[in-house]
């Protein structure tokens, strides 16, 4: 095959497994876990019956969630002088996705020197190039000890509904435990990876062994711990559903525990090598004072497509954004061209890599992902692949149809029944549905106007932070907001931009703070142009289905208003920074506090 004709296999290739994945129902075949389902949202690390009596306080700042984005949050509204803070939570501890995601094998896929936040502020160094879930939870703790948070922490509590309050100017927060916090400001610090999905495959609740999902692992059924050792698998017949970057951590733990182990995938992930490393004791030596925010800059700069003279986290990352030759080319045509080419070479040896690790040869032909690389989000790992040359492992591939039904003891696929004692969903979270379904709850503005009804057109926003009718109110979240493949970068520039705007009105005796309707048309201009000039762009409308692309469906004009800032991590960065350098507050309406 030429160069070409390969290219034009490989299109073809590519849109034939995409058209077998795309269905009628796009993200609604997916259910959350409500209803018969109920029962897979039990937490697994707390004591059942925890009861404390009810706060009702009226405090200055409100933080919603406390995994990363809350605890940065937080950390930032306290090197402000903040001191009046509440963090609601719906876990027993800070963490997040850390506290929920302990299955076996669970760590960061983003080099942990510049996914950790705040190494230098708490003088700790991660003991491994990937760090591993426990180890990345404890840093959550240490962060939350350091800056006094526990004290500020409600966990275990959900928030049921939150008013504004016009004539007290403050947010009314009633939670699932009956506190009623009046707050003057809330930063929603959750729901961009927590709302768990299930498939909605037809027989789930019918299933009469053990089954769970990945974000609530249990470990009194299969033994073991988030490091593996599954050890009470050793009898039983296991099935795992999903091949996502989850899925890929934890089957080699079921591999080595399980009797047997039947992994049911629909589409495969793309699997590059990981090549962990534990911390080198020289380097840690060498490391100057702003040694992480240069390396957390240099890492969003390569794989937003700005090459660098050095590429300080050298990974697979960084590989898959290696300058490709784009930039050079004469017309956009070429360059497009171009980021194809390299996009295919990089596939291959992907695909390659399977061949080199998979004797079998059917095995190895349905693990290989027939996709552009960033259809869905890459993974590395070097025992996944060698998993399936286990006897007792075996891949069930669904041909992208994923599987058919749960019987009370087992998987069918394709009419045929895998019975099993364990059945694991690596299926997920919700990641592009509405941001206001999956907050969990609604927000009433000024009016009593919902957030839910005030963007049921659309969302509208300044920065992706604030909306119009919805005063003191700071979102973090990824709608008209900035985006990074290091999500930490973007957490602790919404913190500090958050941290900075609530420590102003403090000071300056401002009551309320909410974006003009110019502001917000503005910066939708902002998104709109970015997203007309095709910015490095995970998902599209030539991928096969998944959260990146809507599942496949169409965008109609709700879900484009949902895009984020496709300009590139540093630029959106650079938008909030330029904004805070005027120090005036500029798109927001103010009005000031009486004694002002
Ligand atoms: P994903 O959404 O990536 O994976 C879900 C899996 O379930 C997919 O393989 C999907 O197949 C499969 N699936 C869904 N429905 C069916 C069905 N009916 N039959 C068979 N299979 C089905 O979830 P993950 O939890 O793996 O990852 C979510 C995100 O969380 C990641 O993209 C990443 O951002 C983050 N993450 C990060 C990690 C890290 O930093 N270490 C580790 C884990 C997750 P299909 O692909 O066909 O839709």
């Amino acid at each position: 095959m030429n160069a070409t004709k390969s290219a034009e296999a490989l299109r073809e290739k590519y849109r034939i497994e995409r058209e077998k994945r795309l269905r009628p129902d796009g993200s609604a075949q997916y259910v959350d876990f409500s209803g018969v389902y109920k029962d897979f949202d039990r937490d697994p690390h707390v004591e059942p019956g925890f009861t404390r009596p009810a706060v009702n306080e009226a405090i200055d700042v409100l933080v919603v969630g406390a995994g990363f984005g809350g605890l940065l949050a937080a950390t930032r509204l306290r090197q402000a002088g903040v001191d009046s803070l509440r963090i609601v939570e719906k876990g027993g501890d800070f963490g997040g996705t850390w506290y929920w995601n302990r299955y076996p094998g669970a760590a960061c896929d983003v080099e942990s020197y510049i996914y950790m936040p705040l190494l230098e502020e708490t003088g700790y160094i991660p003991t491994e190039k990937y760090a591993k879930a426990p180890e990345i939870f404890a840093h959550c703790q240490r962060i939350a000890r350091q800056f006094d948070l526990y004290r500020a922490a409600l966990f275990q509590t959900l928030v049921e509904r939150m008013d504004w309050d016009d004539a007290a100017n403050r947010w009314i927060v009633t939670t699932s435990r009956g506190d009623r916090l009046a707050a003057r400001f809330v930063i929603i610090a959750g729901g961009v990876l927590h709302k768990a999905k299930l498939p909605g495959i037809p027989g789930i609740e019918t299933f009469q062994g053990h089954s769970f999902h990945t974000s609530r692992w249990d470990y009194d059924y299969t033994g073991g711990g988030p490091m593996g050792g599954l050890d009470k698998l050793a009898d039983k017949r296991v099935g795992i559903i999903g091949t996502g970057a989850t899925a890929v951590q934890a089957i080699p733990h079921l591999g080595a525990a399980a009797r047997q182990l039947y992994v049911f995938q629909r589409t495969p992930s793309s699997i590059g090598a990981r090549d962990n490393q534990p911390t080198d004791e020289a380097w840690k030596q060498t490391l100057q004072p702003g040694w992480q925010q240069e390396r957390i800059r240099n890492f969003s700069a390569i794989v937003s497509g700005r090459p660098q003279e050095v590429d300080l986290v050298r990974d697979g990352w960084t590989y898959i954004f290696a300058d490709d030759g784009s930039r050079r080319a004469q017309t956009p045509e070429e360059a497009a061209e171009l980021r194809q080419q390299a996009d295919f070479r990089k596939m291959e040896e992907i695909r390659a890599r399977v061949d080199a690790i998979v004797r079998d040869p059917a095995t190895a032909e349905a693990l290989k992902p027939y996709y552009y690389q960033l259809c869905k989000r890459p993974c590395f790992h070097d025992e996944y692949l060698d998993t399936f040359n286990r006897p007792n492992v075996r891949l069930v591939d669904t041909e992208g149809k994923g599987v058919e039904r749960i019987t009370p003891t087992g998987v069918v696929v394709n009419g045929q029944e895998y019975p099993v004692d364990c059945l694991i969903y690596a299926s997920g979270f919700e990641v592009s549905s509405e941001y206001t379904r999956r907050l969990g709850f609604d927000i009433r503005g000024r009016g009593g106007t919902s957030l839910r009804d005030s963007w049921a057109e659309g969302a509208s926003t300044l920065h992706g932070m604030h909306a119009r009718g919805f005063p003191n109110l700071l979102m973090f979240s990824t709608t008209q907001s900035g985006w990074a493949i290091n999500f930490v970068h973007i957490l602790d520039e919404q913190s500090q931009h958050a941290a900075y705007i609530i420590e102003r009105c403090l000071q300056r005796g401002i009551a309320t703070i909410e974006p003009t309707e110019q502001a917000q048309q503005e910066w939708w201009g902002v998104i709109m142009s970015h997203l007309m000039s095709g910015g490095v762009a995970f998902g599209g409308p030539e991928c096969t289905p998944g959260y990146y692309n809507n599942e496949g469906a169409a965008f109609g004009p709700r879900e484009i208003r949902m895009a984020g800032f496709a300009g590139g991590t540093l630029e959106f960065i650079e938008v909030l920074r330029n904004w805070r350098k005027g120090d005036d507050l500029a798109g927001l309406e103010l009005t000031r506090t009486a004694e002002s």
